[in-house]
C-alpha cells in the first residue's frame, strides 16, 4: 500500500521541513502523470507560494503536461475555473487554507471543479512513491500565465444572485481578507455590487496574514470593531483562501458558521424546499431550522468534499459546514466564500438585517475543544472513549457522537493536525461546557496514562 499524504484538505506541512520543494516537484510529477492533460495551477499570498508553485509546475510539465498560471486566487475561483474550462483535465491549489504562514499544502481539483476523491488522491500517492518516467526533451509541458479568472469567478457570483436588488439596496460593509487569496476578488465583488466597502487586511503585500487566518471570534477583534464603529451593515471575514467566510451583525457581534448556515438554509428553503447536506459536526440549530423551513438535513462525515459528493449524489439544495464553508449547487460544487458573500447580501436585502435575523433562530451552545494528540495515538484515544461510554446512543458516522436527551457529543481525531477534537452541545449552556469539560478529560487521561 502507498503512504498516505492526503489529509482532510490535500498535502500539509512546514515550509521546507515536510513541505519541500523535492516533495511539490514529485508530487507534480505524480498529478501530471494521473490528470494526464492540461493542470491550472493557482496559489494564495503565502511567502512560500512561488517556491512551492513553481515546483509543482516543473513536475507537472517533466510529464508532457501543460500548465495554466492562474495566479493568486481563492480556492473557489481556481476551481469554477477549471470546471468551465474544457480543455482542463485539472487543477492545483497551493495554499494551508487557515494554517498559520509557515505552512503550505497543495491541493488537487478534479476536472469538474470538486476536490478530488478520495480514490483520484489514491492513485496519485501511488504515483508519488514511483519512479516516474519523463517526457523526451522535445515533449515536455509549458507554462501559460492567464489573466482574468478571478473576474470570471465573480461575475459568475453576480449572475447566481439577485444582483439588481442588491446594488440598490445601498448597502456598507467592512471586509478583512486576512491578506490572503481573496484581496482582490472579494472586493471587486463588493463593488460590482454597489456595495460601499471598507477594506481591512486586503493587501497582498502586506504581511500574510494579516491577522491569524482561521476567522474566529478571538482573531477578527479590529473587524467587530470596525464594523460596529462605521456603521456597517455586515462585516465579512475570509480563511486565508476564501472557501470559507463569516459574518459580524451591524453591531459587531460575530456570528458562527452554524448560524449562517441555518440562516441562508432557512432563506433558501423559502424559495425551494429540498435537502440540506452537513457534517455530523454540525449545530442541531441547522437541523431544527431546516426541518421548520419544510426541508430535510442529511449528515455526513466532516469534510467538504464528503458534503460536495453527497450533495451531488442526492440532489441537495444547499449544503455547508460549521466553520463558514458553504456549498451552493447553482455556482459548484465546492466551498465558495465569495458565493456565500453574494448569498448573504442577497438575505439581508430581502429579508432585513443579519442582527433581527438571527435573533429570530432557535439557541443552542457549543463548546469546542482542541486537544494536542499524536496521530498515532488517535485510534486508541477513540476506542478509549467508546469503551467509557458504553450502552449510550452512538453514531459513527465520523468519529463518535453520542446522544443525550439534554445535547450530544462528538469526539473525533482531526484529519488536518496532530488533535483530537471534542464538540458539545445543549440548549443550556452549562450542560454543553461540563460536557465538553468531561470528555476532554477522557482524552487527556487516557494520553496520560499512555505516556506515563
Ligand atoms: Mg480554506
Amino acid at each position: 500500500m502507498s503512504e498516505r499524504l492526503f489529509g482532510t484538505n490535500g498535502v500539509r506541512g512546514v515550509v521546507n521541513e515536510d513541505m519541500t520543494s523535492e516533495l511539490a516537484l514529485q508530487m507534480g510529477k505524480a498529478i501530471g502523470t494521473v490528470m494526464g492533460g492540461t493542470v491550472a495551477v493557482a496559489t494564495d499570498t503565502r511567502a512560500s507560494a512561488d517556491m512551492i508553485k513553481t515546483a509543482v509546475s516543473a513536475g507537472i510539465m517533466s510529464t508532457g503536461i501543460n500548465v495554466l498560471d492562474l495566479g493568486v486566487l481563492p480556492t473557489p475561483a481556481l476551481q469554477y475555473y477549471v470546471k468551465t474550462h474544457d480543455n482542463i483535465k485539472g487543477g492545483v491549489m497551493i495554499t494551508a487554507s487557515h494554517n498559520p504562514p509557515q505552512f503550505n499544502g497543495i491541493k488537487c481539483v478534479s476536472s469538474d471543479g470538486t476536490e478530488t476523491s478520495r480514490k483520484e488522491e489514491e492513485k496519485i500517492e501511488e504515483q508519488y512513491q514511483k519512479n516516474i518516467r519523463c517526457a523526451p526533451w522535445n515533449m515536455i509541458g509549458d507554462m501559460s500565465r492567464i489573466k482574468g479568472a478571478g473576474e470570471e469567478y465573480v461575475d459568475a457570483i453576480i449572475s447566481n444572485v439577485d444582483a439588481e436588488a442588491i446594488r440598490k439596496a445601498d448597502l456598507k460593509v467592512c471586509i478583512d481578507c486576512a491578506n490572503g487569496a481573496a484581496y482582490e476578488t472579494s472586493p471587486l465583488l463588493l463593488k460590482k455590487l454597489n456595495v460601499r466597502t471598507i477594506t481591512i487586511n486586503c493587501n497582498p503585500q502586506g504581511e500574510f496574514p494579516g491577522r491569524p487566518s482561521e476567522p474566529t471570534e478571538e482573531n477578527l477583534k479590529d473587524l467587530l470593531s470596525l464594523t460596529r464603529s462605521t456603521r456597517s451593515d455586515l462585516g465579512i471575514a475570509h480563511d486565508g483562501d476564501a472557501d470559507r467566510c463569516v459574518f459580524i451583525t451591524n453591531d459587531g457581534k460575530y456570528v458562527s458558521g452554524d448560524k449562517s448556515l441555518a440562516l441562508l438554509s432557512k432563506y433558501i428553503l423559502s424559495k425551494k424546499k429540498g435537502l440540506i447536506v452537513t457534517p455530523v459536526s454540525s449545530s442541531s440549530l441547522v437541523k431544527e431550522t431546516v426541518e421548520d423551513s419544510g426541508g430535510t438535513v442529511e449528515y455526513t462525515a466532516v469534510g467538504s468534499p464528503i458534503v460536495a459528493r453527497k450533495m451531488i449524489e442526492t440532489g441537495a439544495v444547499f449544503g455547508g459546514e460549521e466553520n463558514g464553508g458553504l456549498i451552493f449547487p447553482e455556482q459548484q460544487y465546492c466551498r465558495d466564500g465569495g458565493m456565500t458573500i453574494a448569498k448573504m447580501l442577497e438575505c439581508i436585502t430581502k429579508e432585513g438585517p443579519l442582527k433581527s435575523q438571527i435573533s429570530k433562530l432557535p439557541v443552542y451552545y457549543t463548546v469546542k475543544k482542541k486537544i494536542d494528540c499524536p496521530d498515532d495515538m488517535k485510534k486508541y484515544v477513540l476506542e478509549y472513549i467508546a469503551s467509557e461510554s458504553q450502552g449510550a446512543k452512538i453514531d459513527n458516522t465520523d468519529g463518535l457522537k453520542i446522544t443525550f436527551d439534554d445535547g450530544w457529543i462528538l469526539a473525533r481525531p482531526s484529519g488536518t493536525e496532530p488533535a483530537f477534537r471534542i464538540f458539545s452541545e445543549s440548549k443550556d449552556e452549562e450542560t454543553a461546557k461540563q460536557r465538553a469539560g468531561k470528555y476532554e478529560g477522557l482524552v487527556i487521561e487516557h494520553l496520560n496514562q499512555w505516556f506515563k
